[in-house]
């Protein structure tokens, strides 16, 4: 580009001009999207897509929500940014918002993305005194370096190690790990209620309440890490809360902004109390025009029954995928509107592919798991085309398969 000349902005002008400018972390993107409303998106080439990816399970309330829009205009017109030398009002009702939403008294600290969450909840682990953490194999909390230590993924980890120390990694599920594991000198468990990035794995009923009482007993911190499936993908506010189990510290990020950068560390009873004056901080944290989408992202879903729509498409989709009709699907797992289509055999990528095709946007989040995570408003009408997209999807690849057999 020089001298005034419109830059390219085609699909392949524009990964182009990704690759030459961009670090390579993320390996080149599938696709530039340009514009989005409600569950669609369109590429740079005015293609429409239904998007079932989310941001990532971010976008709660889909593209350009509204309330949104409104709530962080007015927000940025009025008080963009204090810094922590000063109150902010929306800061102050966010937290009491999400403290509210966990039945329970505690504290709030807010960051900018769930890796900074956790490395607070790492922090407040630090200060029981205790160095020895625990964390699930597979799981995942985050690149930071502390949240990496945590984050049970050899491949992500090992070009970083030495990472901060004393982790202890256990197999995920299993109680009896868990109890052989967590002692006297651990000072925290770190767990995610369902494994998001590991491929939407469940854990068996009563395992958090397993983890809840292990900890319980030795006096070690239970960190939730509901990032990925807090603020209503579950169909829950907190998907703990559908075990009743209640954790020492919950971390959240993803759908809280509803596309907007925010991270929260609730802390509960003693842990409330561990970050003290010039422990942690952030210059962004607690950000008035974040706190202020936020607000709007749980009025919106508390106000318009988004909760009970989550449970509703949940089921819908879990139930088509399941159906005879789909021979290439070996499970659908997850809750709400997280859910890990896993497939008979390692054809997640061909069928993120042949979905993109049909105008549906999926992510293949395993080898052979397509993760589903609309927006938690998406529409009945928007569930049906989907499935028959995607159905249209599974059957090609299948038939690719038969005839490459
Ligand atoms: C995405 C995710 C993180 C990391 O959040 P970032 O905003 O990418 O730093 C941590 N924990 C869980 C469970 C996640 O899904």
């Amino acid at each position: 580009m020089s001298g005034g000349e419109a830059p390219e902005a085609g699909n392949a002008a524009l990964t182009r001009r990704w690759q030459d400018v961009m670090m390579d972390n993320f390996g080149t993107p599938r696709l530039p999207l340009v514009r989005g409303r409600g569950t669609r998106v369109w590429d740079a080439e005015g293609n429409e897509y239904l998007d079932f990816v989310g941001g990532i399970a971010v976008n709660a309330l889909g593209h350009a929500h509204p309330a949104v829009v409104r709530a962080l205009s007015e927000q940025a017109a009025s008080l963009g940014h204090v810094s922590n030398l000063f109150v902010a009002e929306p800061t102050v009702r966010l937290a009491e918002r999400l403290l509210g939403l966990a039945g329970r008294r505690g504290r709030v600290y807010f960051s900018n993305s769930g890796a900074e969450a956790v490395e607070a909840a790492f922090k407040i682990g630090r200060l029981t005194g205790r160095t020895h953490m625990v964390a699930a194999a597979g799981g995942f909390h985050g690149r930071t370096m502390g949240a990496l230590a945590l984050t049970g993924q050899p491949a992500k980890q090992d070009p970083f190690r030495p990472l901060p120390g004393d982790v202890s990694h256990v197999p995920y599920g299993d109680v009896g790990a868990l109890r052989a594991a967590v002692t006297a000198r651990t000072a925290l468990l770190v767990l995610e209620p369902l494994q998001g990035e590991n491929g939407v794995i469940v854990p068996p009923p009563g395992y958090l309440r397993a983890a809840r009482e292990i900890t319980a007993a030795t006096g070690t911190l239970l960190v939730l890490d509901e990032i990925q499936t807090g603020v209503g993908r579950t169909g829950h506010w907190f998907a703990a809360q559908a075990e009743g189990v209640e954790a020492d510290v919950v971390t959240l990020a993803k759908g809280l902004g509803g596309g907007l950068p925010i991270g929260a560390t609730l802390a509960f009873g003693p842990a409330a109390g561990l970050l003290t004056p010039g422990t942690h901080g952030s210059t962004f944290s607690g950000n008035p025009v974040v706190c202020a989408a936020a607000l709007a992202v749980l009025d919106t879903i508390e106000r318009t029954g988004v909760l009970g729509n989550v449970r509703r498409a949940g089921r819908r989709l879990r139930h088509a995928l399941e159906g005879p009709d789909h021979p290439l699907v070996r499970e659908v797992r997850g809750a709400g509107l997280l859910l890990g289509v896993v497939l008979d055999g390692t054809h997640a990528a061909r069928v993120q592919r042949a979905a993109q095709e049909r105008g549906l946007l999926v992510n293949a989040v395993a080898a052979d798991v397509v993760r589903l995570a609309p927006p938690l408003t998406v529409s009945d009408r928007e569930v049906e085309v989907f499935l028959d997209g995607f159905g249209a999807a599974l059957a090609e690849v299948l038939e690719e398969g038969r005839r490459a057999a």
